[in-house]
């Protein structure tokens, strides 16, 4: 499971919300299950075991993990044992606790039974032989944008490892105040909401070359920059369907006015969507052309 997807699932209450922000942006690849420095279970102790104590205050459901702490409880079992518990639990508390709250804590479990023991303690092989790499689960993006992060560019360009992020790039360097890393922090739900939303259309139907799969991460970084959201895209679609203003706004149940505002924020990148909705990504690359204008597209 990629760091990229540990995200609280949408409709999951604000307690947990808050602490699996907070635990994502702390979480590193060095943390494991079996490390002491680097304890994912100590990590989760600091982010989730108070705020899991006031959610189930809240949702009257005190006596979930039967008095164990979360950390204590997730440290304890094995991740099969862990998750059947908390199935069989929810069922109790079904009236109480929403399941999106429910999936989001399978999902931190599963997360953190997946960061595998490390063996080897040199940053070298911490970065070239750990299971995820070999199997190239780790994506070599920037978390924030399409560009590689810092550390895999040592790795293409055979440079000396140093202690450079494999999360981000340089231009989203946490550590470097004047960094593009703030503002684009602030967007990284809508990044991955555009991502996905683009990666489900026949244009980037099972992509999985690098250059494609950046190519996806462009055109979403971009897109969010444009300030486009899911409901932006299904205006646009009723367009290039030829429906007309007011029956858009009509089936939206929404005024001509907003449609119209989104129809003039879209302007710029209504041929973009139109090359997605009915193309697929091409073979040969000449064919990108189509893209080169793009990177002058502004809001609207
Ligand atoms: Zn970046």
């Amino acid at each position: 499971m990629d760091l990229e997807e540990l995200e609280p699932i949408e409709g999951c209450s604000e307690e947990l919300e808050g602490a699996m922000k907070c635990f994502r942006d702390n979480v590193t690849k060095s943390y494991t299950t079996n490390s002491r420095r680097w304890s994912i279970w100590s990590l989760l102790r600091n982010h989730f075991d108070k705020p899991i104590e006031q959610w189930l205050n809240n949702k009257g459901a005190e006596d979930f993990f039967q008095g164990e702490s979360f950390s204590v409880f997730c440290k304890s079992k094995g991740p099969s044992e862990a998750d059947l518990y908390i199935s069989q639990r929810y069922k109790r508390y079904r009236g109480s606790i929403p399941t999106p709250d429910i999936d989001t804590l399978r999902n931190l479990l599963l997360f953190c039974h997946l960061t595998p023991p490390k063996s080897t303690s040199t940053f070298f092989y911490s970065k070239t032989l750990t299971s995820q790499y070999r199997k190239g689960g780790r994506t070599p993006f920037c978390e924030l944008c399409w560009k590689e992060s810092q550390a895999q560019k040592e790795l293409d360009s055979g440079e000396n490892f140093s202690l450079k992020s494999d999360r981000f790039c340089a231009d989203h360097d946490p550590r470097d105040p004047y960094s593009l890393y703030r503002t684009d922090h602030n967007n990284r739900q809508a990044f991955y909401v555009n991502l996905r939303t683009i990666t489900r259309t026949g244009y980037y139907y099972n992509i999985k070359d690098f250059e494609q799969r950046q190519h996806s991460r462009w055109v979403a970084y971009r897109m969010t920059k444009l300030h486009i959201r899911n409901k932006d895209i299904s205006v646009m679609d009723f367009l290039l369907e030829g429906f007309s203003q007011s029956e858009i706004a009509r089936r939206l149940g929404t005024s001509r006015q907003s449609i119209l505002k989104i129809k003039k924020k879209t302007e710029s990148f209504i041929t973009f969507w139109k090359e997605i909705r009915t193309s697929s990504y091409p073979i040969d690359p000449e064919d990108l052309t189509v893209w080169e204008s793009f990177d002058q597209a502004h809001p609207g």
